[in-house]
């Protein structure tokens, strides 16, 4: 049935389209990622401003009606961003979490932990911008996949159940493996998977750092658990 809805949402691309339209594909609360046009937004007395660009966070009314594409009736700023957007590491490392979030939540697959996750990453680097990079980045996907049921198995063997002498990785078995399933799964040095733990344990205001190399190998293991268990590819973390 068309009608009005009313959400927050943040922008995640924002495309020019036809004389002085805009595209944008958003992320909301309840309905998960839409699609939605706002007509006019491109000319210069346009009642949308400048607010329609990726990373806002708005409070938006849609008319939504039978086909695909929704259309902004009205747009408020709930959190423009203003620092993040002005600085390039915050800005690549937003791009590359809204890119994350897009590639792993398919249009009708809503996931409010997945909004209030994005919401958090984009403030805080508001707060921070020196905090973008290759570390925020891999805690943030980490905690994405915890919100898409995709978490990778950490505690114990993901394998065979056992505790000690967790030496390796498999996206395929689901998370760490033991010395003796090592066959299945890379080698995983201890800081790596350190990083793991305490990445997905503390809220990501407090999320770990650590070398290159660590933080290499466990972008390696964020990269199997989503291609074996959401058959998807995503971006370099940086
Ligand atoms: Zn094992």
């Amino acid at each position: 049935m068309p009608g009005s809805l009313k959400t927050e949402a943040i922008v995640l691309r924002s495309i020019r389209y036809g004389e002085g339209d805009r595209v944008l594909h958003l992320y909301t609360p309840h309905r998960g990622r839409l699609s939605a046009i706002a007509k006019g937004a491109r000319k210069a007395r346009s009642r949308f401003g400048g607010r329609l660009e990726p990373f806002f966070r708005l409070d938006l009314v849609l008319y939504e009606g039978r086909g695909e594409m929704l259309t902004v009736t009205s747009a408020q700023t709930a959190a423009a961003h203003p620092r993040l957007r002005a600085d390039g590491l915050a800005l690549d490392t937003a791009a590359r979490a809204c890119d994350a979030v897009a590639r792993l939540f398919e249009q009708g697959d809503p996931s409010p932990a997945t909004y209030h996750l994005l919401a958090n990453e984009l403030a805080l680097l508001d707060a921070d911008p020196a905090r973008g990079g290759a570390a925020n980045q891999l805690a943030f996907r980490l905690k994405l996949l915890l919100a898409a049921g995709l978490a990778p198995h950490l505690g114990a063997c993901a394998s065979c159940g056992e505790s000690d002498h967790l030496t390796a990785f498999s996206g395929a078995a689901g998370g760490v493996v033991c010395a003796a399933c090592e066959g299945a799964g890379f080698a995983l040095h201890e800081e790596a998977y350190a990083f793991l733990v305490e990445a997905m344990a503390r809220p990501l205001a407090e999320a770990p750092t650590a070398s290159e190399r660590a933080l290499r190998q466990a972008e390696h293991a964020i990269a199997e658990t989503v291609e074996y268990h959401a058959h998807i590819r995503l971006r370099s973390a940086a």
